[in-house]
């Protein structure tokens, strides 16, 4: 697993370079080709390539009862928030137990994992019962806008969705709940003067932004998971000159639908306090939120193939937003954090936790088998 996850890690994948990702899909294709399984590109031109994977190749027999939504989907990504040359900086080394490289986390483990998971089903002569179809992305990392409609489309033919995200902390719980996540831009307009001259003649876009931001931080609310954070301002243009234009970035969280529905009613509610001030609200939640309901019955099924793995598995709440909370969201049972255990995703100490990716191989394996 190891030798295979250094070559996945060397074989950098920035969302942004096609070129290396469509490189990358490649590599990862010829695993799967070597499988047996059948591979397809489905090919974009403003993003990478996505793959979409279909093991055991030829259509597994089932009742007729299940066959409308047959398959089982596993979701996960091929890109990376690494620029091209950070292998340079931070190759992959092993050291304690630990492996450690860009995207080793998120999620260049998972699809290592993925690879065991069936590698194992084959030599144990135990096909599993449903088709499996894996789908790896190219632009997870940036929003998902290429592969968003194929996730969904895929989502609605399944009886379940795993997602192979990074596992949530060293323990490796599963992610039954992931938060709706989104940005919204506030444009704030006012009148530009002289700050000494003519002050009274400006309206101040930077006072305007101030005020909102400030309204904006009531909307937080910590009990019900719901987080409004403004992150970027911008205003201004010279010191002496009462700034016309200004504008917010603003970080939108929150655990439930309800909660997504009130924060984007209040966002359009937002109106200038300030006399001469206007301002226009864009953007919004872009990824809806993944519920318990949606996670629960297989949480339960992973569980007991735990508990006879001789393991423990617990759950828990990710802040962040997944290719998850899509399926999620359309009704289709969907459980995350299948992937690897580990820490530091996004950072210059992303590491797997080296005795983890066996048995999470062999959960995903029981998973497979017995769905
Ligand atoms: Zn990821």
């Amino acid at each position: 697993m190891l030798r295979l996850l250094k070559r996945f890690v060397h074989d950098e994948s920035p969302t942004d370079s096609k070129a290396a990702v469509d490189r990358f899909g490649r590599v990862v294709a010829s695993e799967w080709r070597k499988r047996e399984a059948r591979v397809e590109y489905i090919t974009r031109k403003d993003a990478g390539n996505h793959l979409r994977i279909t093991w055991p190749a030829k259509p597994v027999r089932r009742s007729v009862s299940s066959a409308r939504h047959g398959q089982i989907f596993v979701l996960g990504h091929m890109d990376t928030v690494y620029e091209m040359g950070t292998i340079k900086k931070m190759p992959f080394r092993v050291s304690r137990g630990r492996a450690f490289g860009p995207g080793v986390f998120d999620m260049k483990g998972g699809l290592v994992i993925a690879l065991f998971a069936i590698d194992a089903l084959a030599r144990a002569n135990r096909l599993p019962r449903r088709q499996v179809v894996f789908l790896w992305t190219s632009d997870e990392e940036t929003g998902s806008k290429s592969s968003r409609q194929i996730i969904e489309s895929e989502a609605r033919r399944s009886a379940a969705v795993l997602v192979l995200e990074p596992a949530g902390g060293p323990d490796g719980q599963l992610k039954t709940r992931r938060k709706a996540t989104g940005t919204a831009e506030i444009v704030i307009s006012g009148r530009a003067a002289h700050a000494g001259l003519d002050p009274g003649a400006g309206v101040n876009a930077l006072h305007e932004l101030a005020l909102q931001a400030a309204l904006l931080m009531r909307l937080n609310d910590a009990r019900r998971g719901t987080t409004v954070n403004p992150t970027i301002a911008e205003a201004g243009t010279r010191s002496n000159v009462i700034p016309a234009e200004a504008r917010l970035t603003v970080d939108l969280r929150a655990e439930t639908l309800a909660d997504v529905r009130r924060i984007e009613h209040k966002l359009k509610a937002l109106r200038p306090i300030l006399a001469g001030a206007r301002i226009a609200v864009q953007g919004g939640f872009s990824r809806p939120p993944l519920e318990r309901r949606a996670s629960a019955v297989l949480f339960s099924q992973a569980k007991r193939l735990a508990d006879q793995f001789g393991f423990s598995l617990g759950e828990c709440l990710a802040g962040g937003g997944s290719d998850g909370n899509f399926t999620a969201a359309l009704g289709v049972p969907t459980l995350d954090g299948l992937g690897a255990v580990g820490d530091g995703a996004h950072s210059a100490d992303e590491h797997v936790i080296v005795s983890s990716l066996p048995q999470r191989a062999a959960l995903l394996a029981a998973l497979l088998a017995t769905l």
